[in-house]
């Protein structure tokens, strides 16, 4: 990386800009209608199965040990003759999904994020993601942009560790950063100003046509976001691949983000994922 001989750099020494944090905001998650479950239960013969109370299990845990129990009507012992012992404690029941690579009942069962402040270098890889997923990405060609937000990549923040050489090198990275992003904030509203879109102007297609253009000077690390919803076995796939010291940072910081919010939310369902030594969030159960 160069130093003070770089325009930006200087440019950037005149310039506050702040940048963004993302944050994470799981808004929605599986929910089951208990009165209508043991309408069903009843119908097919389960009346002795006491559905777990609220509290003692979440939704999404129980809707998956409905699910499963539902293939073998392994809710009580001789429902089915051929199942006479069932595993009654629910931890042990979805543990034994998980160990014995059940997966698909996971589906079932789904939790939605609004992710905010991710760059277009995060929703590319995320996007690839395609089994089990619901994506609404943040559109480029109809938001009209007053700044480019960004957010500091965790590699250019500041570490205890770091040497002094290190310290520069980041420090004069974030210079040029804030400069780079500004000049594409002040490039942006210059062409708006060529294109004259008045306060209160009301032909959206004009509109539209103006910011589908301008978008293409927009970097790929500028903050957007949007809303995924994914199935449990989904998400259980993309924190294995992604909450690995070897992934893109960004993506990265998402999800051991969102690992960490899923272990607390559904430890059975996310328990048995461990981060080893090189910070990688490796999951006892890999394949499910
Ligand atoms: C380190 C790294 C580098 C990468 N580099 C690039 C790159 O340079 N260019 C690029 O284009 N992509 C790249 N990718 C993206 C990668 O190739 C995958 O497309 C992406 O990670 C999605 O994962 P997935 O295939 O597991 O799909 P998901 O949609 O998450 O699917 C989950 C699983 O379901 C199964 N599955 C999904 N879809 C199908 C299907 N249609 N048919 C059969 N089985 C299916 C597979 O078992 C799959 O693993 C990279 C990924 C990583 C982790």
């Amino acid at each position: 990386m160069g130093t003070g001989s770089n325009a930006l750099y200087h440019l950037s020494r005149s310039i506050k800009m702040p940048n963004v944090p993302i944050r994470i905001f799981n808004i929605a998650s599986t929910q089951v209608d208990r009165e209508e479950v043991r309408k069903w239960l009843d119908f097919i013969g389960a009346e002795g199965y006491e559905i777990p109370e609220d509290g003692a299990v979440t939704n999404p845990a129980l809707l998956i040990a409905l699910a499963g129990r539902r293939c073998y009507k392994s809710f009580v012992p001789g429902l089915n003759p051929n199942v006479t012992k069932i595993r009654k404690d629910m931890a042990d029941y979805i543990d034994n999904i998980l160990a014995s690579g059940h997966g698909s009942v996971l589906e079932h069962s789904v939790y939605t994020f609004a992710i905010e402040n991710v760059s277009r270098v995060f929703t590319g890889e995320m996007n690839r993601h395609r089994a089990g997923w619901a994506i609404s990405e943040g559109s480029m060609r109809y938001i009209r942009f007053t700044d480019i937000d960004w957010w500091m990549p965790t590699s250019l923040q500041d570490s205890p560790d770091d040497s002094v050489e290190l310290r520069l090198r980041k420090q004069q990275s974030r210079d040029i950063f804030t400069a780079a992003f500004k000049m594409q904030s002040q490039a942006y509203s210059s062409l708006l100003e060529v294109w004259d879109i008045p306060e209160g102007h009301h032909d959206f297609h004009y509109k539209k046509v103006v910011t589908s253009c301008l978008r293409r000077i927009v970097g790929m690390g500028v903050a957007t976001g949007g809303i995924w919803t994914g199935n449990i076995r989904a998400i259980r796939h993309v924190i294995t691949m992604r909450a690995d010291s070897a992934a893109e940072e960004e993506i990265f910081y998402v999800f051991s983000n969102i690992l960490k919010m899923m272990a607390e939310k559904e430890p059975m369902l996310f328990g048995d994922f461990k981060q080893n030594e090189s910070g990688s969030w490796v999951p006892e159960y890999r394949k499910v």
